[in-house]
């Protein structure tokens, strides 16, 4: 039922944190994954790390936010392995300013990054999806059920992303493909450093207001990353789920 052995899966962000911790899960499970970045270096890394752990990875360099480049990511993992059965759109960005600070150009990146990049990612690997079914994971955040003053432009992608789900969920169900997107909690990444070290007192409250006591750490998303992109989930579509130590309803 969780078994991925013979699948491919597109990571995008997947050379460092939850994109990492994601690709490890689906790896874990037998499928071939491709961690896809702007940082040839850092996704070479990442890859080889888990070749060394016996799993199947490869690197592969682009930027999310330039259709052209989506276009051509999509078809290099198609046409190399004759299929795409999995898609996470994980990569992300923040920046952390009240909304009367932010500039036209940063709430473009952000929701260039974080929402458009989802759409270009989903709108190319969908005839590659449909040939046989397959699945797709959208990463969204706290921010897409809750608000936070330094997130407009963050909280409305990741708002976005939950509506953006929803409506392939309902467009592609007719091809055999699966929506789903995870809403991780406060996970330690470099994104989540930043904030530590940007925002006072930030630690304590989320140690204080997450009733599994702690941080998240990258390896708690694979299992969901998992069982989205397995069988087992083959009647779920469409959903948010937190992945999140209890944060949400506390
Ligand atoms: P990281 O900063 O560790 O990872 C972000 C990833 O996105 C990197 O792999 C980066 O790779 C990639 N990326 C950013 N911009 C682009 C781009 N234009 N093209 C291709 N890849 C890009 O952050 P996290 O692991 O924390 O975040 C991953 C996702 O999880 C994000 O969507 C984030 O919003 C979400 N999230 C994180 C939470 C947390 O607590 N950490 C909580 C809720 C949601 P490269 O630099 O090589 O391009």
């Amino acid at each position: 039922m969780f078994d991925l052995h013979g699948k491919v899966a597109l990571v995008t962000g997947g050379n460092g944190g939850i994109g990492l911790g994601m690709a490890q899960g689906i790896a874990r499970a037998g499928a071939t994954v491709v961690l896809a970045g702007r940082n040839a270096e850092k996704s070479r890394e990442a890859a080889h790390r888990l070749r060394t752990l016996g799993l199947k990875a490869e690197a592969l360099e682009a930027d999310v936010t330039d259709e052209g480049e989506v276009e051509r990511m999509v078809a290099q993992v198609g046409d190399k392995h004759g299929a795409l059965h999995i898609l996470v759109n994980n990569a992300g960005t923040t920046v952390r300013k009240l909304p009367q600070e932010l500039t036209l150009h940063e709430w473009r990146h952000v929701m260039d990054t974080n929402l458009t990049s989802a759409f270009l990612c989903s709108k190319a690997a969908h005839p590659w999806l449909r040939r046989q079914g397959g699945k797709v994971i959208n990463i969204g955040s706290m921010m897409s059920l809750l608000g936070a003053p330094y997130a407009a432009a963050y909280g409305a992608s990741k708002g976005g992303i939950v509506q953006f789900t929803r409506s392939i969920a309902t467009a592609w169900a007719v091809d055999n493909i699966q929506v789903n997107a995870v809403l991780p909690g406060w996970i330690d990444t470099e994104l989540t450093q930043g904030a530590r070290d940007q925002v006072a007192g930030l630690n304590e409250r989320v140690l204080a207001r997450t009733p599994a006591g702690r941080w998240g750490v990258p390896e708690d998303l694979a299992g969901i990353a998992a069982f989205l992109a397995s069988p087992a989930s083959d009647f779920i579509t469409g959903t948010a789920i937190p992945v999140d130590g209890g944060f949400s309803i506390a």
